[in-house]
């Protein structure tokens, strides 16, 4: 016979971990996590470091907001967050972030050590790490420039269950790249780095103008995109829709260059996986897959991002009007190109 259990409350490192399961898949994860806060933060340069794929050292620096003392400890806390406060904050948020949950379920996997300076001042800043089972919050002095660095080390050095599931250093650094590339095209206005065993990958310079976003393009998707991409920028009922659309003759074998973005937040949506796939459908060989770069903005009222704990999946409010604005938008696009009239062109 099974002896009776008493019921007890989870010890935080547990509860943490359990909730990790979630979030933290593997190292682009990780990266994931940790640069939407460096973009929460108001950051104009984002730097990310890996060594062995992630799976050794991940470090996202940014020259943002930083956190002040008495914040620090909280910062590894679950359910501790500085983006809302209330119900009707979250159904406006803005923020990449508002979970709470990131940081301290990363702590609960890996060696995470945050330095943080919210002061001009280069010889202020803290240091936090959460140690134990009960993630007791360890702050000391460390003096960094203004902003935050996040080192995370080891990860999953303490479920090997989940180490396990962790692939070549190729293959994960792979994934690192392709969440770095999503987040580099969700804000020109962001200088970006990327750094794998001590060398640079990426350096991508800020920049809104037309020129900056094509070389930014260029450099992460390579030149042909734009080659045989249309631009578009278009707007109706409160939506606009800007960004590149890949010309029928330059699909893919793989859906694997489509980015699209709702108010700078990376999307996978079956409504917008649906309307595009229409627009195309009368000009793409069966099988092809179009490449795009798309923006979606709208009011973020209309949207839900409280959806999925990954963030990947949003609710609209009027989920058909949103559809069918996206499908006349490309559609027309399209048309127009193969009509060759002037308003839509190359790049
Ligand atoms: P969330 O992003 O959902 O609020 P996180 O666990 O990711 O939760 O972060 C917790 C809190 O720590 C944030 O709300 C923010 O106040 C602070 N924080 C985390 N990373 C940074 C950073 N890079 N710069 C400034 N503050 C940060
Ligand atoms: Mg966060």
């Amino acid at each position: 016979m099974t002896e009776q259990r008493r019921i007890r409350i989870l010890d935080p490192r547990l509860a943490n971990q359990i909730a990790a399961g979630e979030v933290v898949e593997r190292p682009a994860s990780v990266v994931k996590e940790l640069v939407e806060n460096a973009i929460d933060a108001g950051s104009s340069r984002i730097e990310v470091e890996l060594e062995a794929g992630g799976a050794r050292l991940i470090r996202v620096r940014d020259d943002g907001s930083g956190i002040g003392e008495d914040d620090l400890p909280l910062a590894l806390s679950r359910h501790a967050t500085s983006k809302i406060v209330s119900l009707e904050e979250l159904e406006g948020v803005a923020s990449l972030g508002f979970r709470g949950e990131a940081l301290a379920s990363i702590s609960s996997v890996s060696r995470l050590e945050l330095v943080s300076n919210p002061a001009e001042d280069p010889t202020a800043g803290w240091r936090v790490v959460a140690e134990g089972r009960n993630m007791e919050p360890r702050v000391s002095p460390a003096p960094h420039p203004r902003g935050t660095s996040v080192t995370v080390r080891d990860l999953f050095f303490n479920t090997p269950a989940r180490r396990k599931f962790l692939r070549t250093e190729k293959t994960e650094f792979g994934h690192v790249e392709e969440a770095f590339r999503r987040q580099a095209l969700s804000r020109y206005d962001i200088g970006w780095t990327l750094r794998h065993n001590h060398k640079t990958v990426h350096q991508l310079r800020p920049g809104e103008d037309m020129a900056s976003r094509e070389r930014r393009i260029a450099a992460l998707l390579g030149k042909a995109f734009l080659e045989h991409a249309l631009h578009l920028d278009l707007e109706a009922s409160g939506l606009r829709l800007w960004g590149w659309v890949g010309l029928p003759t330059h699909s893919r074998a793989q859906a694997d260059q489509q980015y699209f973005f709702v108010n700078g937040r990376v999307v996978r949506d079956r409504l917008v996986a649906h309307a595009v796939r229409q627009a195309y459908r009368d000009v793409l060989f069966h099988g092809r897959h179009p490449v795009f770069v798309l923006y979606l903005e709208v009011d973020p009222s209309v949207v839900d991002v409280n959806v999925h704990p990954t963030k990947h999946e949003v609710r609209f409010r009027d989920g058909r009007l949103v559809h069918d604005f996206l499908f006349s938008s490309l559609h027309r696009a399209l048309g127009e190109a193969r009509a060759g009239q002037p308003g839509v062109g190359p790049g």
